[in-house]
Formats: structure tokens, C-alpha cells, sequence
């Protein structure tokens, strides 16, 4: 029989990307997934309970119907500007409801678990490429509630042998080149998405964050990963639990870094289109560079990113781009 898992937020951007690719591997999916930010449309396969993961009796029906192997949660608030200004939203969302899924795991005997953390846990750089041992000192909200589920994890493991894989990514980006799904947020606040309608004309410009930052052309520099890369390297980290490895922490991202300035040209170049700017102040809680250092990954679970430079990874966001409007 395929194996079980449960995959909480799988109707979202990242989530959709590892519950198509779960299933290309004959896994059997189930989503969870209340549509707070997820969409119906991205929703693959025909197993999606429509609820969330703080519901304590939903979780409880959910682990007694089902024998899970694993579960991957992907359910969490991950807008640094809004984790500012409404730090308990993402407390509760982001750290006690994903107790709830934890507890009901514990309790049901389910102890595989992997995780999307993010870069947002080490804060400014003190090194970069930032490796995994670079200190966890979050500089918003939405990495505080982050590095606690962590530490969450690493006291579950001890307490209950609960084995986990806490993925770091740095910034996901583009879309399965199927076309079927990709990056849909309401309202959107990344920066690809946001360029890609300034180039097709249904904003009129992009705000330029921050002009000032102690980088070469003064807007902050991230680093780009394609989802297809992260969901496969879920997909490593799920296989190395399941054949009893231990708990670790990875970072995943591309280890090169890209300005603001950098992604608008490479856009243009892809989309052929102008993109107008508008130079704004600083975001909130924004550290000016962040870039991966991603070998450990590489050298442990033998990840091979596909998508190795920006342009291909923007051309696959634009061809789904391309096909909502
Ligand atoms: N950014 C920008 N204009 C926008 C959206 C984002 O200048 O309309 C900048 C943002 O300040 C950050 C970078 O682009 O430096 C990436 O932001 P995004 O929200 O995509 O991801 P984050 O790094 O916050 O996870």
C-alpha cells in the first residue's frame, strides 16, 4: 500500500509544489488546509480536508482516519512586513496551532515531521553564504515564531523521539513549468510576482524597498530558489526519516545572491517588457543581504538543485504568470 502523508497547507504555493511531486512518487496525499491563504485551484489530487491545524477535535478525527507516515506543514504566515505590525496573528497561527498538530501527532504515534522554516531564523548575517551554525538571532516576528517551533522540535525529539527535518529556505520562487500551478497570494507582497504584474501592465510599477542598504547598487540582495527544488528536497528529507534517520536542520537556496535591482532586470529581459520603479523607504524587519549556504544538504541527503540561475527560474514564474490573465 502507498504510503500516508499529510501534507497541512498543501493548497498553497509551496505546499501544492510538494503534493505534486508526493504524488509523482506514488505517495498518498492528504491536504489540510483552511484556505486562509491557500487556493482552491492549486489543490492537486482529490484528498483535501478544508480545516486547520489548531482545530484540536479535526486533529484528533484526522490521526484516528488515517495512518500517517509522515507530515509535512506547510501552513504558516510568512509576511515579515505584517508579522511587524501583528505579531500575535503569527504567534498563534505559526507557533500554538502548529502545539495542536504537534500534540495530536504525539498522541497518535505519528513522529516524522518536516517543516518549513526559513532564513528569517538567523537574522542579520554575520557570515555569508549564512551556514546552518551561523547564530539564530530573528529580526522580525514571523522568524521568531519560526526558530520557536524549532526549538519545539529539538525538545519533541528528546522528550517523545518525535524526528524531524526544519528546512530553511531562503526565497521560493517560480512555478512547475506544467503550468498548472505557481505563486498566487492575495494580496501579493513578493517581490517576482509583484514585478511580473508591473510587467505585464496590470500594476503600474513596482516600490523599490529601500535604496539605501549597505549593498552594491543599495537595494537588499536575496537568494532564489525554484520550488520544484524545494519540493524535492522535501522529498529527500522525507525519505531519509522514513529510512530512520535523525533530526537535522538545512538550509536550502541557491548560494548566489540577487538585488532587487537585479530580479527587475532580469524580468525584463524574460518578460521583454518595461518595468517602471518607484523607490520607496526601507520594509520593516527587512536584513539587507540573505544568502544560503546550502552544502550540507548537498553532501548529506545528495540534493541537486535543477534550476541554477534566476533567468530560467523567472521564465517558469512568467509562464504561469502568462496563463492567469
Ligand atoms: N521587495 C520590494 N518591493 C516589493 C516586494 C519586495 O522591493 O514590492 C523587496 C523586499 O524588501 C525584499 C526583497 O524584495 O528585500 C524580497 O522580498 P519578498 O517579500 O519577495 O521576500 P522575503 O525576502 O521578505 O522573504
Amino acid at each position: 500500500m502507498d504510503k500516508k502523508i499529510l501534507v497541512v497547507g498543501g493548497a498553497g504555493y509551496i505546499g501544492s509544489h510538494m503534493v505534486r511531486r508526493l504524488m509523482k512518487s506514488n505517495y498518498q496525499v492528504i491536504i489540510l488546509d483552511n484556505l486562509s491563504t491557500g487556493n482552491k485551484k492549486l489543490i492537486q489530487g482529490n484528498q483535501w480536508v478544508q480545516g486547520s491545524l489548531g482545530e484540536t477535535g479535526l486533529m484528533d478525527q484526522l490521526f484516528r482516519e488515517h495512518t500517517f507516515e509522515a507530515v509535512m506543514h506547510f501552513a504558516a504566515f510568512s509576511q515579515v512586513g505584517e508579522s511587524m505590525s501583528k505579531p500575535l496573528k503569527y504567534y498563534r497561527n505559526n507557533l500554538s496551532e502548529t502545539m495542536v498538530l504537534l500534540d495530536a501527532m504525539i498522541h497518535h504515534d505519528v513522529k516524522r515531521f518536516i517543516f518549513s522554516s526559513t532564513a528569517a531564523v538567523y537574522g542579520e548575517p554575520v557570515e555569508v553564504p549564512i551556514p546552518e551554525e551561523h547564530p539564530l538571532t530573528p529580526t522580525n516576528p514571523y522568524g521568531n515564531t519560526k526558530l520557536a517551533v524549532e526549538r519545539m522540535l529539538a525538545d519533541c525529539d528528546s522528550a517523545y523521539g518525535l524526528k524531524y527535518a526544519a528546512l530553511r529556505y531562503f526565497n521560493a520562487a517560480g512555478a512547475d513549468p506544467a503550468g498548472e500551478i505557481g505563486e498566487m497570494h492575495d494580496p501579493e507582497t513578493h517581490l517576482i510576482p509583484i514585478v511580473l504584474k508591473a510587467a505585464s501592465g496590470e500594476i503600474d510599477h513596482i516600490r523599490i524597498y529601500g535604496t539605501d542598504y549597505p549593498t552594491q547598487d543599495g537595494t537588499c540582495i536575496r537568494d532564489y530558489v525554484h520550488v520544484n527544488d524545494l519540493a524535492e528536497a522535501h522529498l529527500l528529507a522525507l525519505n531519509a526519516l522514513i529510512e530512520g534517520g535523525k533530526s537535522d536542520v538545512y538550509n536550502l537556496g541557491s548560494s548566489n545572491g540577487f538585488s532587487v535591482k537585479e530580479v527587475i532586470q532580469i524580468a525584463e529581459k524574460v518578460t521583454g517588457n518595461k518595468i517602471p520603479v518607484v523607490e520607496a523607504s526601507r520594509r520593516a524587519g527587512d536584513p539587507a543581504v540573505l544568502i544560503a549556504g546550502s552544502e550540507k544538504i548537498k553532501r548529506n541527503l545528495g540534493w541537486k538543485p535543477q534550476y541554477k540561475d534566476l533567468e530560467s527560474i523567472v521564465q517558469t514564474a512568467w509562464q504561469w504568470h502568462s496563463k492567469q490573465t
